[in-house]
């Protein structure tokens, strides 16, 4: 049984007003709240723990060490990686997706050489490659989509050439919800010799994710947007392409010996991982794993998915209501328009109702000027929301509406 009541109790910030409403948090896309789980697991490792890893021959480095290792473990599971030597600790998604796109555009790629990417992607997924490409005369090669916001598988396969060296592309639309047919792309890009990095930033809070199942190449996600802290992310590569990248950045951690002459790079994964770790962070970003796993994934998914069925269908009924990604395959991402009334304003009034919804272009410009429009308003959905709240959402935006007549 998934108790959402019971599960609200363990996010104590859902219990507080704004404006003396009660909050609805719909903007968990771009963070979700943490469980106590995960915020009493930060003050109790600094508080009884605390010592920097790696290198102590003390009893607390030791622990700090086993529990960052262990985190490690939690999440190399968590995706089903082959081995913790595939799992690098990153500060988040955007750094995963920079390491990978300058590690890989140094050492694999040359001038005339093309990353295909797709029109949905989040700035992340797109400037890292741009700044590669201006550095080193790369192109980018875009997956179109259709008008309810499903790539075109076609256009896709058509994209591959000589020069195709890598495929980046989001497993989520974090505006349309698209669930985008990741298996099918990586498979396709294998077919042709080119390896696949997928964006889970929007996937891995929701569904379960396999890497081997995938087959992906690379995995990168955020530790905020899956119930656990900021400032922690992971890039899951597999090794044998981990081992073909050069070190990112330099520093202690990631070194075996280093003189004036020469320094010889630390195994894996500790060569992508210079300086000292958010090892604080991968504790509590293995705890909220631990959490939304004892919960279930699938029972998460479920859920998830029958809140977003119901407030599609309660959004449709508004007048004027332009709902952006309607995919066949889609998580509970709703993004939408309502007749003239400006993204910014419906926000502006919604969280005057207590409703917490995002506005503006998402980071995806791209996407943004592919379907005409500046912005939306996105409700973003998580573990933690109900029926209930839909129905705020829904009452607030036919309140606005008819504020603008
Ligand atoms: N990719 C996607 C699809 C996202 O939704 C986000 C966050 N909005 C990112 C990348 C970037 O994540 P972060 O800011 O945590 O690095």
């Amino acid at each position: 049984m998934y108790d959402v009541a019971k599960i609200r109790e363990d996010f104590p910030i859902l219990s507080r007003t704004v404006y003396g409403k009660p909050l609805v948090y719909l903007d968990n896309g771009a963070t979700t709240q943490k469980p106590r789980c995960v915020v009493e697991s930060i003050t109790d490792e600094y508080y009884s723990v605390n010592a920097n890893v790696h290198r102590g021959v003390h009893f607390l480095s030791q622990q700090a060490t086993h529990l960052h290792e262990a985190s490690r473990e939690t999440v190399r599971r968590f995706i089903n990686a082959r081995s913790i030597s595939e799992i690098v600790f990153t500060r988040g998604t955007t750094e995963s997706i920079n390491l990978v796109a300058s590690t890989f555009a140094d050492s694999q790629m040359q001038e005339g050489d093309e990353v295909i990417v797709s029109v949905m992607e989040h700035h992340s997924n797109i400037v890292s490659w741009q700044l590669q490409a201006a550095r080193k005369g790369i192109r980018l090669r875009v997956i179109p989509m259709n008008e309810r916001g499903e790539l075109l598988m076609d256009e896709y396969e058509r994209l591959f050439s000589p020069r195709t060296r890598l495929v980046s592309v989001a497993h989520v639309s974090n505006v349309l919800g698209t669930v985008n047919p990741v298996k099918r792309i990586i498979g396709i890009a294998h077919a042709h010799g080119v390896p696949v990095l997928i964006d889970g930033a929007q996937s891995i809070p929701h569904m379960k994710v396999d890497v081997q199942d995938l087959d992906a190449d690379f995995f990168v996600f955020s530790g905020h947007k899956v119930y656990g802290p900021t400032g922690i992310g992971v890039l899951y590569g597999k090794e044998e392409w981990l081992d073909r990248l050069p070190p990112y950045q330099g520093g202690g951690e990631m070194i075996k010996n280093v003189s004036f002459e020469k320094t010889t790079f630390n195994e894996l994964p500790f060569k992508f991982e210079a300086g000292t770790p958010d090892y604080i962070g991968s504790t509590a970003l293995a705890k909220a794993l631990d959490y939304v796993s004892a919960l279930g994934m699938e029972q998460i998914a479920a859920y998830e998915h029958e809140l977003t069925v119901y407030a599609m269908r309660q959004l449709r009924e508004i007048p004027g209501m332009r709902l952006i990604g309607e995919a066949e395959q889609k998580g509970g991402v709703l993004s939408f328009l309502v007749g003239n009334i400006h993204h910014f304003d419906m926000g502006t009034l919604l969280d005057r109702l207590g409703i917490a919804v995002r506005t503006g272009h998402h980071c995806a410009e791209p996407l943004m000027r592919r379907l005409g429009i500046e912005g939306t308003v996105r409700a973003s959905l998580g573990l933690y929301n109900t029926k209930e709240e839909i129905d705020a959402l829904v009452a607030g935006i036919r309140r606005v509406s008819q504020m603008f007549g």
